[in-house]
């Protein structure tokens, strides 16, 4: 089959071997992928991956034991877990110390003609949603992480940091919760993405709004922890939504003289995902930059890398 893999260099293939459905797996023939930064990462080191690159698809079921998944079209969750140590067994798979990841971490990922995963990592997309937007599900369910791990009311102010493709996800979840919202980046054109949609946007150097008591920073970079740091009221809560290659020099100080909350934030819930796309509540569309064959793998990840540039989706198969 065509895959895209990175080994130290990323490499388009004509003829990858085809990978095998192991017991409880489906046969996934891709339709299209999405490019994410952690994919971007990857190919600059970040977790010392090798392999089929990429994580965010939406696919048709091709075979499986369980003859209902048949001929759906579904996307997927990207961890899994051994299912049998306690972590697992809590039902927090994607934290399960042995877990492969979906092109992150010993398991082959979807910029390929075919892929497996476990059944019970499949979500069936409803009809409504289209290719084009399915692939958002598994970044948006990342979105949703935020406001499952934080509840937000409309007395809550709350910046979100970064107006890239994860920062105008996350704004778009904040929005439903109906908080004083403001997104601050850097880009004047993903801005007017955020305020098309009735969102507050700003400048960076021009936000003069205050401190906020949520900070969600999406800049993927560690100057932009510092900046969501400052954005932060003391006894505030800063989400970290970034994960980057490179290691961080950072003054942790401000954390515990203004007695912050930091937390974590990665992988999310799909079910909401799923249902904010289909009510057409959370809108994708604008953030597609552009779409490629499948064989122009290579070239994409370069477009994708570049400055202006939102999201890059492959077009596989159809
Ligand atoms: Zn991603
Ligand atoms: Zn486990």
């Amino acid at each position: 089959m065509r895959a895209l893999v990175f080994n130290g260099k990323l490499r388009f293939e004509m003829s990858y071997p085809d990978p095998s459905m192991e017991e409880g797996e489906a046969l996934i023939r891709v339709l299209c992928v999405g490019i994410c930064n952690t994919d971007l990462e990857i190919v600059k080191g970040y977790m010392s991956y090798s392999g089929i690159v990429g994580h965010e698809f939406v696919g048709v079921v091709e075979d499986c034991h369980d003859q209902r998944w048949i001929g759906k079209r579904v996307v997927g969750e990207i961890n899994c877990g051994c299912g049998s140590c306690r972590i697992c067994q809590n039902g927090i798979e994607k934290h399960c110390p042995e877990r492969t990841v979906l092109g992150i971490v010993r398991r082959n990922g979807v910029c390929a003609d075919y892929i497996t995963l476990p059944v019970e990592n499949l979500h069936m997309i409803p009809d409504s949603i289209a290719d084009e937007e399915a692939v958002f599900v598994e970044p948006l369910a990342a979105a949703f992480r935020v406001v499952e791990q934080v509840p937000i009311a409309s007395s809550h102010k709350v910046i979100v940091l970064g107006d890239g493709k994860l920062g105008l996800l996350v704004v778009q979840v904040m929005q439903m919760m109906r908080c004083d919202l403001t997104l601050i980046g850097k880009h004047e054109s993903k801005l007017r993405i955020a305020q098309q949609q009735g969102i507050a946007a700003a400048f960076a150097e021009q936000y003069k709004g205050g401190k906020a008591d949520v900070v969600v920073d999406c800049t993927g970079s560690p100057d932009g922890f510092e900046s969501a740091l400052g954005l932060t009221r003391p006894e505030g809560i800063l989400i970290l939504k970034s994960t980057f290659a490179q290691k961080a020099n950072l003054n942790m100080s401000p954390i515990v003289v203004d007695e912050m909350t930091l937390i974590g934030s990665r992988c999310g819930p799909f079910g909401p995902a799923i249902d904010g796309l289909a009510r057409g509540v959370i809108r994708v569309k604008p953030l597609v930059t552009r779409i490629m064959p499948f064989e122009m793998g290579v070239e994409a990840f370069g477009i994708a890398s570049q400055r202006e540039t939102l999201k890059v989706l492959l077009r596989v198969s159809s």
